[in-house]
């Protein structure tokens, strides 16, 4: 049996002739007739070829596999303890909601906190992370999480200035860095920047580093620009892989003491 749904999805825009009739291991209709304009992800994939590799209609959409999980959250039941209680006293005008504390600290020497432990995967050059950046930045910043920037950003951004293979300027990066910083309270959360093979390429991760590859005539300027984006935020998006996530979100919803970090 197999948990996927293929060769047809609203990601690709296909769909199956003969819909409800279908050859469970390809997905194709179980009468595919000469003719057929090509409805599914085969037919249309023969006509229209990179067409179906995205889903559609990109850079305006966030997507989601289809495949059915055998389990999920609703097969989990958390069964909450009702005497006593942990991490604070046992007063019911002691162990209430807003002294619940969530703060996490992570890195080599704790130094990157965050209030809640969560963290905004990488939102990156579509124009849904654009239209978008003001509330998930500031949101984010004022809410002391983090929040990273998607791949190749300056390769996307029409007004970046490339030399010799190097961005040497990007408003849409400086922009998007600057309005979580501008709305940043007292050093919590973190802006992080993702890249892949063609930011990798422009020099993206030295561009926003402090203390960087030298590039010339760009290095002071930015080192003002980007005043308090430290050299940690470029280190943890190299060094956050979804164990650490895990641990932070593991570690972080028990204790109800005021205060304290749980965790460093
Ligand atoms: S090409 Fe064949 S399998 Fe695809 S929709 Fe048409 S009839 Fe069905």
């Amino acid at each position: 049996m197999s948990l996927s749904r293929v060769n047809t999805s609203a990601a690709t825009l296909t769909k199956n002739r003969t819909d409800g009739s279908v050859s469970p291991i390809s997905g194709m209709c179980v009468t595919c007739v000469d003719g057929c304009i090509g409805m599914c992800e085969i037919g249309k994939s023969a006509f229209r070829g990179h067409e179906v590799i995205y889903p559609q209609p990109f850079g305006v959409i966030t997507t989601a596999a289809e495949k059915d999980y055998p389990i999920d959250y609703s097969h989990i039941n958390i069964m909450g303890g009702v005497v006593g209680a942990q991490g604070i006293e046992a007063d019911s005008d002691k162990a209430v909601f807003p002294n619940v504390n969530l703060e996490a600290r992570f890195g080599h020497d704790g130094g990157i906190k965050f209030r809640y432990p969560w963290i905004i995967p990488g939102i990156g050059s579509t124009d849904v992370a654009k239209n978008n950046w003001e509330g998930l930045a500031i949101g984010s910043a004022l809410a002391g999480t983090g929040l990273t920037i998607g791949e190749n950003v300056s390769g996307m951004d029409p007004a970046s200035v490339i030399k010799d293979g190097l961005v040497v300027d990007t408003a849409d990066l400086k922009r998007r860095v600057q309005l979580f910083q501008d709305h940043q309270r007292d050093g919590y959360g973190a802006i992080i920047v993702q890249t892949n093979v063609e930011g990798t390429r422009l020099g993206e991760h030295e561009f926003v580093r402090l203390g960087g590859a030298d590039r010339g005539d760009w290095r002071g300027r930015m080192v003002g620009e980007f005043r308090g984006l430290t050299s940690k935020m470029t280190v943890a998006s190299f060094l956050f892989p979804m164990t650490q996530y895990y641990r932070i979100f593991m570690r972080s919803g028990v204790s109800t003491k005021p205060g304290q970090p749980q965790w460093q």
